[in-house]
């Protein structure tokens, strides 16, 4: 695996705001990250320390290895981390042109980039005339014009309408299957998981889970159960089960959170054997917007 980015022990402070807290995470070639969190978070100010737009306090990071400076390693990233300015009275195609005078690179790949975006049908049209969603992938050809090794994006989706926001997850989901690598911030949990293969989960700047989604999604399940009496008991007997790693109430149910596989009929028999009798069971897979909560709130 080749580490396209490293992150150690990453530190930011605002003042009294610690916007990043010892955030330390690897980036290996070929993947789709997401950085998820709630607004606030520091999604943004990591994005910006590693493109270079935003001083650390501490820590490192390192681009390819460390084997370039980061103003070289930054000419193989692609980043779009604010709405771009575009000249509205010039044409798509003559926007794209100026980025690649301004950068000194090749107009060559322009119309290759407009079609990955969706936008060569419109190429001759003036950017003025472009809805929202054009508008960032407009955004999103520019940061391809030098074929990044990255591409960075910071809330791709934000403010568009459902048809935009499916474009350009769908455009996204396209560039990372022709091989480059991908890091976007999200808010949205369901944006994290249509469109990312990992995931850094970070609240308060702190990381709470970095991992492949599947295996974020892949816990052992809950169960609920009720009881009409001897309610306590129960709770203690659950609490002290090998297979269940802790028990919550949520009104009149009790929630035992599994660690390792049991199925409700073991569980029921046991509860049984033990004088038990419940008045309800059933065994579920938390969704995982239930573990994104419970990451981001119980901390
Ligand atoms: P996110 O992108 O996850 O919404 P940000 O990185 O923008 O989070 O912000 C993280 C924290 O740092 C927030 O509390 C925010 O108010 C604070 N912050 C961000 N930028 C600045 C700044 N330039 N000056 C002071 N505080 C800032
Ligand atoms: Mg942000």
């Amino acid at each position: 695996m080749e580490t396209i980015l490293s992150l150690k022990n990453l530190d930011k402070k605002y003042g009294a705001v610690h916007a990043v807290n010892n955030l330390s995470f690897d980036i290996q070639k070929g993947n789709v990250y997401g950085i998820l969190g709630p607004n606030g978070s520091g999604k943004s100010t990591t994005l910006g320390i590693i493109l270079n737009v935003v001083n650390r306090t501490s820590g490192e990071f390192s681009w390819f290895n460390g084997n370039l400076s980061t103003h070289e390693a930054l000419k193989k990233v692609g980043a779009i981390i604010e709405r771009p300015n575009f000249y509205p009275y010039m044409t798509a195609t003559q926007n794209l042109a100026l980025i690649c005078k301004i950068k000194g690179i090749s107009t060559e790949k322009i119309d290759e980039k407009l079609q990955t975006v969706n936008l060569f049908e419109r190429r001759n049209s003036k950017f003025s005339t472009f809805s929202l969603g054009m508008k960032q992938r407009l955004a999103i050809a520019s940061a391809l014009l030098n074929d990044p090794e990255i591409l960075i994006l910071d809330e791709p989706t934000n403010g568009l309408d459902p048809q935009g926001i499916h474009e350009i997850r769908q455009i996204i989901k396209k560039i990372a299957a022709n091989g480059t690598t991908i890091l976007l911030a999200s808010h949205l949990l369901d944006e994290v998981e249509k469109v990312c293969s990992h995931v850094v989960v970070i609240r308060k700047g702190i990381k709470l889970y970095a991992g492949r989604v599947d295996e974020m999604t892949a816990s052992k399940g809950l169960l609920e159960l009720k009881i009409d009496t001897n309610e306590a008991e129960l709770i203690q007997l659950l609490e002290n089960h090998p297979a269940i790693l802790k028990v919550t109430k949520d009104h009149e149910t009790i929630i035992a959170t599994l660690n390792s596989e049991i199925s409700a009929t073991e569980i029921n028999q046991f509860l049984f054997n033990k004088g038990f009798v419940l008045s309800h069971l059933v065994k579920r897979k938390p969704s995982l917007e239930q573990q994104f909560l419970d990451l981001t709130n119980n901390n």
